[in-house]
């Protein structure tokens, strides 16, 4: 029983219904797994062994009781520093909310919570999920678990290390613009981003409320359609979620993608992408035409004006989101001469340098004279992006394309360059703009050993076909039993 730790969500548990082993000993060897690597891999920003520990046994304890048992209980799961979980720190990764004790659980926590899921500890992540590569964390550096001195995505960086390092059987992120389907490419793990509306934003603190999306980051196709089915559903807590059937998700899991028609949007191979990432998602390309998948060529053509809208929209919606902090309601406080003095100086020294930006650009664009030209022409553009869209489904069940341009990059190699770390945004900001859903699964490696990730598109509320399409994929290919060399 050394190596619990690298099980699947699924495989957990199945020994956990034979009683081949007890919660409490799954957690224990995370927990033992974590005290072994996470000093180089940095995922953990908070972790409380004896809650894990007491939530395990009570777990362990239901299962004794008898009666029928839910195929969540007992198994642990990590959590994105963003998402409220009753009892626990909730910091977003920034200074301004050290210290802050959520006191609620969000509404997709509380769905696995009472299940009998197990909130493990809160992983990184850029700071209020602003950022690709979770350097912006005010905490610390979380490293790519394949390669310690390269970046593992962002913002859920923390979330796809964790799970990719064996630190956690599964983990919870958030994607506004890729964040869940970026890092999961990087460190090589499975990633979903649902429709818009799928699962309650109730107690994910807000960056951009008309894009983000909770979802989870897990090993296998089959474990990220099990937490999404368990989060999924109308929340009256939240009135963008959506009252439609969730449909059970193991059904759409075959062996083959047959009848199935995949479009290749042309937009998304484009010059200036690595070409170790365009050979391994083409030949995922044909993986999945041998599966029985037909393959035509599409056209997104309002792509070029994605990255555009999108730090226009997220940066609007953020200005406005974050004006909540301010030394008054939540976290930290730097007193002042009077109030506004205390705003300002609670602010100035609680956000980091990339949150200040957005703050800033957000607040420009919004402001008179300047919202028609920025913020309403990015509207019409995300309206033009979402057409794009629902034309190419009118005849394709899904896309595919890469998930960002190159693998994984050094630490430090864009930090400094906000403007080239956007541009890696190209592939994923497209599906928040236009509200569908997507996956990314681990499609190769580079020379270097880097993960690369393939992204497969779906129609919103169609989370089945992209299901379907990853876990064919990942079937019929073995990426998925390779795991970094972590000394520990
Ligand atoms: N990288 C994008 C950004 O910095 C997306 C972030 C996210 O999805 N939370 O805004």
């Amino acid at each position: 029983m050394s190596d619990l730790h690298s099980l699947s969500l699924h495989q957990a548990s199945s020994l956990l219904a034979g009683r081949q082993c007890s919660s409490e000993e799954l957690v224990q060897a995370l927990l033992k797994r974590i005290a072994a690597v996470d000093a180089s891999v940095q995922a953990y920003v908070s972790l409380d062994a004896e809650s894990a520990l007491a939530q395990a046994r009570e777990a362990d304890r239901r299962r004794a009781s008898g009666g029928s048992v839910d195929p969540l209980l007992g198994l642990p799961i990590a959590v994105k520093d963003v998402l409220n979980v009753d009892g626990q720190p909730c910091t977003c990764a920034s200074r301004i909310l050290e210290g802050y004790i959520s006191p609620y659980d969000a509404t997709c926590v509380a769905r696995l919570r009472s299940r009998g899921a197990i909130l493990l500890g809160r992983v990184n992540m850029d700071e209020f999920a602003m950022g690709s590569s979770t350097e912006n964390s005010a905490f610390k550096v979380t490293r790519n678990p394949w390669k310690l001195d390269h970046v593992p995505g962002g913002s859920s960086g923390g979330s796809a290390a964790a799970v990719a390092a064996d630190e956690a059987l599964a983990a919870l992120g958030t994607d506004t613009g890729g964040s869940i389907r970026q890092p999961a490419a990087f460190c090589g793990c499975v990633g979903l981003k649902p429709t818009y509306g799928r699962i309650s934003r109730y107690g994910l603190t807000a960056f951009a409320s008309s894009l983000d999306q909770v979802g989870p980051l897990t090993k296998t196709v089959q474990d990220a359609s099990l937490l999404l089915r368990a989060m999924s559903g109308h929340d009256p807590m939240d009135s963008s979620s959506v009252d439609v059937p969730v449909p059970d998700y193991s059904l759409a899991l075959r062996p083959d993608l047959k009848g199935m028609k995949l479009g290749l949007p042309k937009e998304y191979f484009v010059e200036g992408m690595d070409p170790q990432v365009e050979s391994a998602v083409r030949a995922a390309v044909e993986q999945c035409r041998a599966l029985g998948a037909e393959i035509v060529e599409v056209s997104l053509p309002h792509t070029r004006y994605a990255i555009a809208a999108y730090y226009v929209i997220a940066t609007a919606e953020a200005s406005a989101n974050l004006a909540r902090f301010d030394g008054v309601r939540y976290g930290k406080r730097v007193e002042g001469e009077d109030p506004i003095d205390m705003y300002g100086k609670t602010r100035a020294a609680g956000f980091g340098r990339e949150v200040k930006r957005r703050i800033i650009l957000g607040t420009y664009v919004l402001s008179s004279g300047y919202y028609d030209a920025y913020y309403l022409r990015a509207q019409k553009v995300r309206t033009l992006i979402r057409n794009d869209f629902l034309k190419a489904f009118e005849t394709c069940d899904a896309l595919l394309t890469p998930v960002a341009p190159t693998a994984a990059y050094r630490i430090g190699e864009k930090k400094d360059d906000p403007l080239q770390m956007y541009l890696g945004d190209i592939f994923t900001v497209t599906a928040n703009l236009a509200g569908i859903c997507g996956l990314s699964a681990p499609c190769g490696f580079t020379g270097g050993g880097l993960p690369i990730g393939l992204q497969i598109l779906g129609p919103g509320f169609k989370e089945e076909n992209i299901l379907r399409v990853g876990h064919a994929y990942e079937q019929a290919t073995e990426w998925r039993l390779k795991k970094p060399e972590l000394k520990g």
